[in-house]
């Protein structure tokens, strides 16, 4: 990962007049001296141009650079949410009448999309516990087309067994489709296998909570397939990214590698400090973590184990209850998402994985008062402890 974190700081695009940070291209057509040139570009004869901004952008393409360099994949595009990089990428690679396996604990938008509308457009989506590599094979049919997995899920932090379900879809000409939203930098899926790597950048990779967007990261071939002009989903369908937030992106990608670890340090920190005192925390940096082992196999030196952990609350009330006093001492804020420098609370079962219904929740191990801690950076680490302690122990810990 190093060697990766040189690449992309090596990757500089300068400003006009020299400047240090590029410009921020916000054209959204460019003009061409020569009009032959403007054919040559729509047939793809032509490289190396720019001709309207939902094809391609200079300022998105910077970013995708930069973006590549870091996941070690040949290529990436930024697109409009982590929604749209899900969607499109999965777009492109399945039709109609084929089929997708998927892990079931996954973030309950992802889910709604593979159950609700996937099904209108033909597509069929079957939910397996991805821990189990025989029950991934058996789910697999002729149609098949794609596994699909988080890195580490959401919420329930299971990782995946990415060098297993590597060899699975080598040996079923499938390809291997990863969301890496809770593990940037902690895990590179392509040294796995993974074909194509997508992110929310809404979370860490923004790390600032301000904006929605997603990247797409795989081979020259697949991301040149995305926007193509005839059949690129990301091209037809339109959700591109900004060349704003491009830029933004382009920039924060520099502190990204500093920030992961700052997360990690301090989830480590307290997760540790939780265990000791009883708390029925779960945490992949601890040795009581099931899949600690995993995780240690596939992780990347020196960013730890991330930055999000849950503690069981055992009912959605008594999640509620610790958040809000939680919030009132300003350990931390009651909110969907993750990857802000602040410590962002959450309950998945009546929030973000609120699609899934009660009986699957039940059936993937959900609990209802699991609270979804996505750990921030900010301030003293003893008094983020202490006022967690406090909190707890004066909301749950008698009761337990
Ligand atoms: N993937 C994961 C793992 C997520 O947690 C989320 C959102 O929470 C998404 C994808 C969707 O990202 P976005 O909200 O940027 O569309």
């Amino acid at each position: 990962m190093k060697q990766r974190i040189q690449n992309m700081r090596d990757i500089q695009h300068f400003g006009e007049e020299g400047g240090v940070v590029p410009v921020i291209d916000v054209a959204s057509t460019s003009t061409f001296l020569n009009p032959a040139d403007m054919e040559r570009t729509f047939h793809g004869e032509l490289e190396g141009c720019y001709l309207y901004s939902r094809h391609s952008n200079p300022s998105v393409t910077a970013f995708g650079k930069k973006f590549a360099a870091l996941e070690g994949t040949e290529a990436a595009l930024g697109v409009s949410s982590g929604m749209a990089a899900i969607a499109t990428t999965l777009d492109q690679l399945v039709s109609a009448g084929e089929h997708i396996v998927a892990s079931r604990t996954i973030y309950g938008g992802t889910y709604a999309l593979f159950k609700n509308l996937f099904p209108r457009r033909g597509i069929r989506v079957s939910f397996v516990d991805m821990d189990d590599l025989s029950a991934v094979e058996r789910a697999i049919l002729p149609e098949t087309k794609v596994l699909f997995t988080e890195t580490l899920s959401n919420p329930l932090l299971r990782m995946a067994d990415l060098k297993g379900l590597s060899s699975i879809k080598n040996r079923n000409g499938l390809k291997l489709v990863v969301d890496n939203t809770f593990a940037p930098l902690l895990v590179t899926p392509a040294d796995f296998g993974a074909d194509v790597v997508i992110h929310s950048c809404t979370k860490y990779i923004s790390g600032a909570s301000d904006m929605i967007s997603g990247v797409i990261a795989g081979s020259r071939d697949f991301i040149a397939s995305l926007i193509d002009i005839n059949s690129g989903s990301v091209m037809l369908t339109g959700p591109v990214m900004d060349a704003k937030i491009a830029h933004e992106l382009y920039l924060r990608l520099d502190h990204l590698p500093i920030r992961v670890e700052a997360h990690s340090r301090a989830a480590q920190f307290l997760a540790e400090k939780m265990e000791a005192h009883g708390v029925p925390v779960f945490y992949p940096g601890l040795k009581s973590h099931p899949q600690h082992r995993l995780m240690s196999d596939h992780r990347n030196e020196g960013f730890g184990f991330g930055g999000m952990l849950t503690v069981d609350c055992v009912t959605s009330k008594r999640a509620m209850e610790l958040a809000t006093e939680l919030q009132n001492n300003k350990f931390g804020l009651y909110a969907v998402s993750l990857g802000f420098s602040r410590t962002l609370m959450s309950c998945p079962s009546v929030s973000t994985s609120s699609e899934i219904p009660e009986k699957e929740q039940r059936e993937m191990n959900l609990s209802p008062g699991l609270l979804r801690l996505s750990i921030g950076f900010t301030g003293d680490l003893e008094t983020q402890w202490q006022r967690f302690q406090s909190g707890y122990d004066r909301l749950l810990k008698e009761t337990r």
